[in-house]
């Protein structure tokens, strides 16, 4: 029997679910070994029958955790799909500010308040609401990885993510490091697993594949002193996909 699969999306751009749809001739490959039942941007059918629930998005409103925890009670596996999901992304740059600031901001005087589209708390990544059985990091996702991840839950196993730093593949891309380019870079901090796209197109990584569980932040400190980057500089780049309020 083929697992049933079904794809959600909360607060996104629903670039990682394109990411999904663009497999293109590996999706039939899929198709062998999981049925998928629900996919809003790929089909009409819905189904609230499924094993494994592939979760888009990050969690902004009560109504939000509520249908996440309903996901969660169907769903025997639930997979975090891209940063958003899986830390929060770019959305958890909201939470520099208040809610009250922000709803200001974007919507000025507006009558908002009670109506429940409006009723925001700060930003939260899937893990943050309910337990998260698995991760596919990336901003977008690699779908690639996607599709070794989908394998590897249908066959039963746990899947495993890279667990060292993207810097591992810059040096076997043999790229030259951006620091000595004068740029900044996150690779050293960050979970591999992209082939360092970005330090190999010439741009320095921003730490959207999250970071490791061992942050080596003095470290990453020696490798700014050396090559004499600002402190500013740098936690923007920390901010721009793992924003915490607290700092690091
Ligand atoms: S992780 Fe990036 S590509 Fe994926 S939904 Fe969020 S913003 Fe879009
Ligand atoms: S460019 Fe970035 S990822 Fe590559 S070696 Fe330098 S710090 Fe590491
Ligand atoms: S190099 Fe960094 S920012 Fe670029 S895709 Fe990889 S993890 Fe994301």
């Amino acid at each position: 029997m083929r697992p049933k699969v079904a794809f959600f999306d909360f607060a996104s751009c629903e670039g990682c679910q394109l990411q999904v749809v663009n497999l293109e001739e590996k999706i039939l490959d899929l198709i062998d070994i999981v049925e998928v039942v629900s996919f809003r941007e790929a089909m009409k059918e819905h189904s609230d029958q499924y094993d494994i629930a592939f979760v888009e998005g990050s969690i902004m409103r009560p109504m939000d955790e509520e249908r996440l925890k309903k996901i969660r009670m169907n769903a025997k596996v639930l997979v975090a799909l891209g940063a958003c999901a899986c830390i929060g992304g770019v959305n958890k740059l909201r939470n520099k500010w208040s809610v009250d600031e922000v709803l200001k901001e974007v919507y000025g005087d507006a009558p908002v308040k009670g109506n429940e589209y409006f009723d925001v708390f700060p930003t939260k990544a899937l893990n943050e609401v309910v337990a998260v059985d698995a991760y596919i990091p990336g901003c977008p996702i690699d779908r690639n990885e996607f599709s070794k991840i989908v394998t590897s839950i249908a066959m039963g196993r746990k899947p495993r993510l890279p667990s060292y730093p993207v810097c591992v593949e810059c040096k076997k891309n043999e790229n030259i490091c951006v620091f000595e380019l004068g740029q900044s870079c996150l690779g050293p901090v960050t979970r591999a697993g992209c082939n360092a796209i970005c330090p190999t197109n010439g741009e320095g990584c921003d730490g959207c594949r999250g970071f490791l569980e061992d942050l080596r932040v003095n470290a990453m400190k020696d490798v700014l002193r050396k090559y004499n980057v600002s402190l500013d500089v740098m936690m923007k780049r920390f901010n721009l996909y793992n924003f915490k309020k607290e700092g690091y």
